[in-house]
């Protein structure tokens, strides 16, 4: 499916509730790079590399890896032998993406750039859904590929063990002031008003922290108290994310000062500052 001028979308594989992972082709005059590579699954791949056939096989300028996790990660290795291509991501994830038998062959940071020929590609260090999430910028198209940072539908979940709800919206925040015309996203259809979305996606964890908040002072200190407040018809399947989510949240309360402690893990927790 065509996105833009320069870019491709492959999605593959049954519609969970967020969708399949994307996996993005751009395609310049010089080059091309793929965004994100899938679960490494046969469809995905054939499907990968029947478009970049389709395109001339154009030199592969990078591979980039948006995160950390297998969804994004699992298609590298077979691109990178196939194509000839360079797995890039960023220094904090370059660990993580390893442990998940990909081979790095260099990093980007904030403000970097990568030129296809008439196409750049810019890179913007977005922590939050993971330490080192990493968004892209195509200028000459508007679109803006984000990763899990920013999904098609909904809000993202940020695991409390490797991401931040902080700087997961200090991040958000930052896209705003980007401003780019469309986002592609990590999962689901592609986001045509950036702005109203990213705005939605930083009220959201407003209000959701608000609510926290609130649920602390009335005395529901425990997590599965909060839990059952907060997510009172959920699928059995989510749970755990959930309560991933308040966690996240709560650790948030705590380095802003507001939360004397996110511990122990199960509650109950005492609003107000430990120093
Ligand atoms: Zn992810």
């Amino acid at each position: 499916m065509q996105v833009s001028r320069n870019v491709d979308r492959i999605a593959i594989g049954d519609e969970g509730p967020i969708g399949p992972p994307n996996i993005y082709l751009v395609t310049g005059s010089t080059g091309a790079a793929f965004v994100d590579t899938g679960y490494g699954n046969d469809a995905e791949v054939e499907e990968c590399l029947a478009l970049w056939a389709d395109k001339g096989s154009p030199p592969v300028a990078a591979i980039v890896l948006t995160h950390r996790h297998p969804d994004h990660v699992g298609g590298a290795s077979r691109l990178r032998t196939a194509t000839g291509g360079r797995v890039l991501c960023t220094e904090v994830e370059r660990g993580p993406v390893e442990g998940e038998n990909a081979t790095v062959d260099g990093t980007v940071g904030d403000g970097d750039t990568l030129d296809l020929g008439g196409v750049t590609l810019e890179f913007v260090d977005t922590p939050g859904h993971t330490m080192g999430s990493l968004c892209v910028l195509l200028r000459e198209d508007g679109v803006l590929f984000t990763g899990d940072t920013v999904l098609g539908g909904g809000s993202v979940a940020i695991s409390p063990d490797h991401g931040d709800i902080g700087r997961y919206v200090e991040s958000l925040a930052k896209l705003i002031e980007i401003g780019s015309r469309l986002i592609a996203p990590g999962h689901g259809p592609v986001v045509d008003k950036p702005q109203t979305k990213l705005k939605w996606l930083i009220e959201h964890r407003r209000k959701r922290e608000k609510q926290i908040i609130g649920l602390l002072s009335n005395g529901t200190t425990s997590m599965d108290g909060l839990f059952s407040a907060i997510y009172p018809r959920l699928e059995t399947d989510l749970h755990r994310t959930a309560r991933g989510q308040i966690r996240a949240h709560l650790m948030k309360l705590e380095r802003d000062g507001k939360l004397v402690s996110a511990e122990p893990s199960d509650g109950p927790y005492v609003l107000g500052s430990s120093s």
